[in-house]
């Protein structure tokens, strides 16, 4: 098997395949190294919200990255269409962000003229309006923020088709290898070594989500990182209950997906990389979704699951080089977004790696000696 690459991707998540879709389509020699399997991780459990407007409530450099992320999954779409044949279900029928007492409602009319700001579509729903566009919720929400923008792709197919494009580009898989540790010359990563052997490129990337902490400390040095598990269950209504993606105050929101089902998330349980699905957290989110679609309590029920989302110490990703070593870089850390940010990401770290990156400033507040004063 050969073993030299220009460019080696640790993790087959949906950072990793953006990354490796963008550098084969460029023309790089690439291969993506996966401990276990192709999007099994994060890239899997999510629900597959773009949303930009939805969870960034403040302007700054995420919003900004966000912003360029989301304008990209349109064409996106039909060129991996184009290239894999694989359908990544992107729908663009907009999120309501919903109000269950008038206290909240008051809060988010105030959000939609600050974030009106860059998105004018953003509008106020009263009561009436809400509930003719959405019949089927509950008459004590009191209106909703509609923020037409925010779609949803199918998270899990985006993350494969993102890889199988890479494929078609010359990209190699290796699944069941793990990285293992680095070797370096004078200043500069030349190696990876993996369960199943040396690999021998000049440019690294560690893209393994909640896991790439680890790997960092491989290296030398600490990245503030840690894990928030996830969990979600999914229902399959006989009728159509809602159009838009639900998106609650208290950290529920329901996501009506092309085949029928409605996946609900997700639960927010920091510092552990275990992936028990609980009866607690399904219950808290049955409730929940329950009080904002009393209907959904006759749905058939599907499926749960669960997800580690790969957290930082301020909210934001890791994109940039090594501090110490030349040629090894990192992109991860995306927490809650990291499906809305992977077109953004593969696309500058692409140019990153190549040389093309015009504008530095997009990745500037994204660098990896930021939080150097907080580690101890
Ligand atoms: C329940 C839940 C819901 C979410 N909903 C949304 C949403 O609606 N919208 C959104 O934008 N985001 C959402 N997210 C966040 C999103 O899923 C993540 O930000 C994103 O998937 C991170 O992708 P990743 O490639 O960095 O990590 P992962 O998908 O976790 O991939 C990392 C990969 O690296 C591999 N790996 C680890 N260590 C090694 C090693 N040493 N060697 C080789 N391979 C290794 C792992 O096996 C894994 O496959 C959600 C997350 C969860 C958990």
């Amino acid at each position: 098997m050969k073993n030299i690459f220009d460019v080696v991707i640790l993790g087959g998540g949906i950072i990793g395949s953006s990354i490796a879709y963008h550098l084969s389509k460029m023309g790089r020699k690439v291969v993506i190294i996966e401990k276990e399997q192709l999007a099994c991780q994060a890239s899997s459990a999510a629900a597959g919200m773009l949303a930009t407007q939805a969870e960034m409530e403040q302007d700054g450099p995420l919003l900004q990255l966000a912003l360029k992320s989301q304008a990209m999954f349109h064409l996106l779409s039909s060129e991996l269409l184009e290239y894999t044949g694989m359908d990544i279900e992107f729908v663009n029928k907009g999120m309501l962000k919903v109000a269950e007492t008038e206290e909240i409602a008051s809060d988010l009319k105030k959000q939609v003229t600050y974030q009106r700001n860059w998105d004018p579509a953003i509008t106020w729903l009263d009561f009436k309006e809400l509930h003719e566009m959405e019949v089927s919720l509950s008459p004590s929400i009191a209106g909703a923020m509609f923020l037409p923008n925010d779609g949803h792709v199918h998270s899990e197919k985006l993350s494969k088709a993102f890889t199988q494009a890479a494929v078609y580009f010359g990209a190699e898989i290796r699944e069941h290898t793990e990285a293992i540790s680095f070797i370096y010359e004078n200043d500069q990563v030349n190696g990876v070594k993996t369960t199943k052997g040396v690999i021998h490129s000049n440019q690294i990337v560690i893209a393994a989500g909640a896991w790439s902490a680890q790997l960092m400390q491989e290296s030398g040095f600490k990245i503030n990182m840690y894990p928030i598990k996830g969990e979600c269950f999914s229902v399959k209504p006989n009728k159509t209950l809602i159009n838009t993606t639900i998106f609650s105050d208290k950290r529920c929101y329901l996501v009506p997906k092309q085949n029928g089902e409605i996946y609900i998330g997700a639960t927010m349980i920091e510092h552990t990389f275990d992936q028990t699905v609980t009866p607690l957290g399904i219950a808290s989110l049955i409730q929940r979704a329950t009080q904002l679609i009393p209907e959904l309590n006759e749905a058939s029920w599907e499926r749960v699951w669960s997800g580690i989302r790969p957290q930082t110490a301020d909210g934001m990703p890791y994109i940039g080089e090594h501090p110490n070593w030349k040629g090894l870089y990192v992109a991860a850390g995306h927490f809650r977004n990291g499906i809305l940010l992977s077109p953004i990401t593969g696309k500058l770290v692409a140019e990153l790696l190549t040389g093309t990156l015009l504008d530095q400033t997009l990745l500037s507040a994204f660098h990896l000696e930021r939080h150097q004063e907080t580690i101890v």
